[in-house]
């Protein structure tokens, strides 16, 4: 972010630099001054073009005021009717953006606990032109756990796993599959909130928070999808799943995607469509798992992002 290398930061100053000076003394009457006249309207034009060139795209930003987890969705309505998708980039990330019904595009950036709370700049471009915008993204505390680990504790995980994990939530489809408030994918009560951060015997763990909302259910009790959308990760305890566990991996499109991890069953393949609330497996304890229930992952752009929002507001 570095807002003096930015030729349109470099232009406003120049133009502020216009103005200031326009204003700058006022002991004389300088709009009698023909010379004067002419610059003003100079910069006027100036502020005319800008307008009009540089600052093509309407944007709105939701929420307003987003917090660490939360996923920020920018809408961006063109004013010349371009057609190609434009780009968000935000902390050195660049992320895509979609085509929605009425002829704006909405690209997604997602947020976490890792992140540091602050102002950022969206840097939007396209077919339009590039512009700047500021975000603050609001601080807010998660709960912290202690775990003590017993000494000599093997690491768990396969690199099959890990690699398939890995490549699942590296997909970005472009079309949207999900539609209105997501479904809550099992009816137990929450056990473990989004965006824990923990202690392993003593020492803060750095990269770790809870990617997701595990929920408390009897073995053998229904796991719905929470929005339609394609199966694209069916993993097994069999085939090396032994940290995560019976998996199901499903892709809501525009890189909205879902996991639920430690089931006893699995009743889809991959490849399959599933609709929203559809039966697709059982909560269970397989893989890393200490008792029966389900943990949910919802990845925006391969982040863990809350549900939260995604549950109860909807993001459309
Ligand atoms: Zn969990």
């Amino acid at each position: 972010m570095d807002s003096i290398s930015d030729p349109l930061q470099t232009r406003w100053k120049r133009l502020q630099a216009k103005i200031d000076n326009l204003w700058g003394d006022r002991r004389q009457p300088r709009w009698r001054n023909s010379r004067f006249l002419v610059g003003f309207c100079a910069s006027l034009v100036t502020v005319l073009l800008l307008t009009t060139t540089a600052w093509a795209y309407t944007v709105t930003v939701s929420p307003a005021a987003p917090r660490l987890g939360d996923t920020i969705s920018v809408r961006m309505q063109p004013q010349q009717g371009t057609t190609e998708p434009p780009t968000v980039t935000m902390n050195g990330i660049t992320y895509p953006s979609f085509p929605m019904p009425n002829g704006d595009f909405r690209a997604m950036v997602p947020t976490s606990p890792l992140d540091t709370p602050g102002g950022y700049m969206l840097q939007i471009t396209g077919a339009e032109g590039a512009q700047t915008l500021a975000v603050e993204l609001g601080d807010r505390n998660f709960n912290t756990q202690w775990i003590t680990l017993p000494p000599g504790q093997t690491s768990l995980g396969t690199d099959h796993e890990f690699a398939r994990v890995a490549a699942f939530k590296s997909i970005v489809t472009p079309d949207k599959f999900w539609n209105g408030p997501l479904l809550r994918p099992s009816q137990g009560r929450v056990s473990s909130a989004y965006g824990n951060r923990r202690y392993y015997n003593g020492d803060f763990a750095e990269g770790y928070y809870h990617r997701g909302v595990d929920y408390a259910a009897a073995n053998g009790s229904p796991l719905v999808a929470p929005a339609a959308g394609h199966i694209r990760l069916v993993g097994r305890v069999a085939d090396g799943f032994e940290l995560h566990g019976n998996t199901i991996g499903i892709d809501h499109g525009q890189g909205v995607l879902s996991i639920m991890i430690h089931l006893s069953r699995i009743d889809v393949q991959e490849g399959d469509f599933v609709q929203a609330g559809q039966v697709i497996g059982a909560i269970g304890s397989t893989g890393a798992s200490t008792g029966p229930h389900l943990h949910w992952g919802l990845y925006v752009n391969g982040v863990a992002v809350d549900p939260v929002p995604w549950r109860f507001d909807g993001v459309e």
